[in-house]
This record gives structure tokens, sequence and C-alpha cells, in this order.
């Protein structure tokens, strides 16, 4: 890791982490930079901002300061808050190409995902999350969400430590500079059918704790403390995976767990139409009505797709002020259907983003892609502004995590930078002051060029610090999980 000051001195050593974790690099001293371009909501996009740091939180921003502050760090292009992805499965990166060349349906994507996931175990999925989560702060995320149900060994067995699969990803996310919120999901079934409720089949075995109250045991023998921290970098929120994968009757020991620890919980819904169809077969109701009637819905609840709902559904969403997370690429790549963007924020659901299966990692094009998803169902346009699509990129989803404190340039916020070039190939020439929206819908995750995240350089001039070769490690890692022989990757 890159744990240089920018003073050049020595700091000292931090204490371990809970949980026998590695520590991450220590919090940096004081730090300056000056930012060509930088959006400051309600202020919008200002000129020639200083912006100040103390360790991991800013403590000064200044508009418009004198040219002469110029002993800080130049940031060029447009200066951002570091981008939160709230939904993710770090593994689905390894499909990634593969479900291309047949055309398939989302089912059958999940019968290949279900394999890649009978491959893993904590070494090699460390080893891949790594990866994945450096091609994310490559890409501008300071933060993720990490939807995790690959808990147990293939036949189901816990490992010696029953978090192990959770704790490797808090380490990676670790090692490759990005903050992380363990979204531990309870997935107890197999599905659904017009009949009932399928068992848990196959690679799915190893999904299941067995009951909600035994999920419920396992997330809190993670350990949180009374913050809901598991590491200075990480926190655990709670998951249901799908009204699919947990009957009603479990649903309860997860949702008391969340509410106890005030922890986020997140749960993917209504993503198929079949979903909604076998779900009103089995229990008479659409999952939205269903999740509502257990007190699944609530302000810290962000609902995963809710692509295919009616306005009654809408109705009993936003009255229960969920967060409704979008994630338009792997969308768009599994056929799931245009999600009800301006349906949902109009009935008070505050949007965020997801890069879901990762069919790409890019921030900027999820956020482009909830308005072009409603340009093309309405067929007109200026739906969102690129300001509301950003702050679903940044407020709102680091809220959606747990995190409040993160997602906007001003003091006292975690102090997580991210720059957009504003003279790449996608973006020169577009005038000052359309910075904003050059950067929304005209770059991509190859306009990045700094991040930083807590207060700590991660990336420099598109270079990822702290992970050496992010490309390689993804190519070896990924290779490991289609195709698993006898001398597997272990972690550096
Ligand atoms: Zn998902």
């Amino acid at each position: 890791m890159n744990s240089a000051s920018p003073g050049g001195t020595t700091p000292p050593k931090p204490p371990p982490l809970m949980g026998g974790l590695p520590a991450p690099p220590y919090p940096p001293g004081p730090r300056r930079w000056f930012a060509d371009f930088a959006w400051i909501p309600p202020r919008g996009v200002c000129r020639d901002v200083l912006i100040e740091a103390d360790g991991d939180r800013f403590t000064s921003v200044t508009p418009s300061a004198a040219p002469s502050a110029s002993d800080a760090e130049h940031l060029r292009g447009l200066t951002l808050p570091g981008f939160a992805n709230a939904h993710s499965h770090a593994f689905h990166r390894a499909l990634r190409g593969t479900t291309q060349a047949d055309r398939g349906t989302f089912w059958t994507w999940r019968e290949r995902m279900y394999q890649v996931a009978g491959q893993l175990d904590p070494d090699t999925y460390l080893a891949l999350a790594r990866a994945v989560y450096a091609e994310m702060a490559l890409a501008g995320i300071t933060c993720v969400g990490e939807f995790h149900y690959v808990h147990h060994q293939p036949d189901g067995k816990p490992y010696a430590d029953p978090n192990a699969m959770g704790r490797a990803l808090i380490q990676a996310a670790a090692e490759a500079g990005l903050r992380i919120t363990l979204l531990d999901t309870c997935y107890l079934t197999g599905g659904l059918d017009q009949n009932g409720v399928l068992p848990l089949a196959g690679p799915q075995v190893r999904f299941s704790d067995g009951d909600g109250s035994r999920w419920a045991d396992r997330a809190e023998a993670l350990g949180p403390d009374d913050r809901g921290l598991l590491a200075p970098h990480a926190m655990v929120g709670a998951a249901i995976h799908s009204v699919r994968a947990v009957p009603p009757e479990h649903m309860h020991p997860v949702v008391a767990w969340a509410s106890r620890r005030g922890a986020p919980l997140h749960i993917h819904m209504s993503e198929q139409r079949a979903e909604n169809e076998t779900c009103r077969a089995v229990y008479g109701v659409s999952p939205a009505r269903l999740l509502y009637d257990e007190d699944v819905l609530g302000p810290r609840t962000t609902v995963v797709h809710a692509t295919h709902v009616s306005s009654a559904d809408l109705e009993l969403l936003g009255g229960s002020q969920v967060y409704a997370c979008l994630c338009p690429t792997t969308e768009r790549d599994l056929g799931d259907g245009l999600a009800p963007a301006r349906p949902l924020a109009a009935a008070g659901c505050t949007l965020t983003l997801g890069s879901d299966s990762h069919a790409v990692i890019d921030i900027l094009e999820e956020a482009r892609g909830v308005e072009y998803a409603e340009r093309l169902a309405r067929r007109s346009r200026g739906h969102f502004t690129a300001e509301t699509l950003l702050q679903a990129a940044t407020t709102a989803g680091h809220t959606s995590l747990g995190w409040p404190d993160a997602g906007q340039i001003a003091p006292g916020a975690r102090a997580d930078l991210v720059t957009v070039s504003l003279d790449s190939l996608r973006t020169a020439g577009a005038p000052d002051g359309v910075a904003l929206e050059t950067a929304v819908f005209a770059a991509s995750a190859a306009d990045i060029g700094t991040v930083i995240s807590g207060g700590r350089d991660v990336v420099r001039d598109g270079v990822h610090l702290l992970v050496p070769d992010v490309p390689a490690e993804l190519a070896r890692t990924i290779r490991a999980a289609l195709d698993p022989a006898p001398s597997r990757p272990r972690p550096s």
C-alpha cells in the first residue's frame, strides 16, 4: 500500500483492526488540494476550489480561492465526491463476456453464476474481490455495498470461522482502498414456482444458514461495534436476498436484527416479471406488498431493481421512504426491463446506483443509464438533471449504505475525492458551464484520474497505487474462478 504522507514524514503505525484483519494505512495528516472545478451543492460547480482535510475528514472548502494556494496539490478537471456503488456481487465480475456468446436468459445466466459461486473459497474470493474492488476504485468508487450470500463451504457446512467469506471481502476492500458495507444476506430457499417454495439445489446450499434466526446469529458473530463498524473502513448491513429466497416467516429475524443495529437493510425486488407472478401465486400479493406486510420496508431499506412495480406498489414503496437502487447496465444486460425511475422518485423513493453483476463497472454509465431508460420509455428528454443523477451516485448511495457522512465535499464529511478529466478524447471541448453534464453524459471510468478515499491516495493519474496491475489480477483470479486448476492463486 502506498502509505506515504504528503509531507514525507513517517507517521506512527496504527493499531490492528478488529477481528484480526490487516490494518489499512493509518490516517493521513493535513492535506490541501486546489481543484480547477469542484461540485459543491447547492452552489453547483465552482471554480478554483481550495479543499483542505485532516485525517479522513474535510476541514474546509473554499471556492474562488487565490491561485497563491498553489502549495496545494493540483486536481485537474472536475472534482467530485467519491462514488458509492450501492449494489455489488463481486464474484459476478468473472462472468463478464462469458455469458454473451449464447443468447440465454436471466435464468441461464443465473445457472452460470451459480457455477462460479461453487468454485470460491475464502482465499480465492479475497483475491478476486480485491481485483474487482481495485477496478471499482479506478472507476471513482470509494464505497461499495457488497450484497454477500456465498457464506459456507460448497456442501453447506460452515467454515471454521462461519464468516470467513465475509471477512475476505472486508479485507479485499481494505487492500483495494475502498470502504465497504457488507450487506450480509439471508438466503434460504431455491426459489418459487406456481406450487410453492423450492428447496435449495446445487451451489445454492452454500448460501443458506438454515433459518432467519441462525442468519442473525452469524451476522452478530461478525462482531460489529455499537455503530455497526467491523473495522474503520467496514460496516455491516443486512440483506434479504428476495421473496424468492426467503419465506416471509424468516424475514422477521433479519428485520429485527437490522432494526436493533440501526443497520441498512437491502433486498432484490421485482427484477423479473416471473418473480411477481410466482409471488402472487404462492402468497397472493406482489413482492412489494409482501415486504410491506412483513415490515421490511422503511427509511433504512433499499429495494434493488424495482423494475416491475404497479402503482399500488409505488405507493407502498414511496410511503415507506425506501431507497430504490437501480442498476441500469445489469438490467439491460439481463433483459430485465426499464426501471421506472421517474415514478419511483415521484412516489418518494430516493434513487441510488449499483453495478450489480458488473457487466461494466462505471458509475457514470449507470447514472446516465437512468435518464436514458426514461427517454426510451417515454420518448422524451430531460427527466433527471446531471446533478440529480450525481446525488444518486454520491450522497444518496452512501447514506443508503450507512455512511451519511460521506458523498459530499464539505467540512466534516469524509475526505473522498474523484477527478474527471475535462480534456480527454470524450470530454474535450465542453464549455466551462457544462462540466457536470459533460461528466455525467459523456465521460467514462477511463476519465477518472485521481481517487482519494478517506484522505488517502488510492488512484493517481489513472493508476491504482495499492494494486499494482489490476488487469493482470483480474485475469488471474477470474481464470481461477472459471476454470479452477490444482494450483489456485493465493492472496499476496
Ligand atoms: Zn443483485
